[in-house]
């Protein structure tokens, strides 16, 4: 995990999460030139969007990481809460029973949708060495 992990709300499945990946410009003394446009991929969903200063969630609530104990700041109603203590990613413990069920179907379609990118990648590989 970076220093610098900004929470956003995605625009396709209206999580607030950690980016997955991010790409960003950077300022002279080494932090993230806002003027240029910062590029997110949704951890929930996988989603790419462009985010801004302004789109980011600014961490306001505190739990602490199952796994090693850290205490994690996350802006509150997180989906997910990258701990930065072990870069393990927390269920936020904002989220209602609802908010819970759709975050599992979300996660799940999307690992679904890149395991038909893999099949498809792999099945192609296979034709290419003509098995
Ligand atoms: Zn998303
Ligand atoms: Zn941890």
């Amino acid at each position: 995990m970076s220093a610098f992990d900004p929470y956003s709300r995605c625009p396709d499945c209206r999580f607030i999460a950690p980016p997955e990946s991010m790409e960003y410009a950077l300022t002279s003394d080494g932090g993230t030139d806002w003027d240029w446009p910062v590029r997110v991929t949704c951890l929930v969903c996988h989603a790419r969007h462009v985010i801004t200063a302004a789109d980011v969630v600014q961490a306001d609530a505190v739990m602490t990481c199952k796994r090693c104990g850290a205490a994690v700041t996350h802006p509150a109603g997180a989906a997910r809460i990258g701990c930065t203590g072990c870069g393990l990613f927390l269920l936020g413990p904002d989220l209602d029973a609802s908010q819970h069920e759709e975050l599992r179907i979300t996660e799940g379609l999307a690992s679904l949708a890149l395991r038909e990118t893999y099949l498809a990648a792999r099945q192609r590989a296979e034709r290419r060495v003509g098995l």
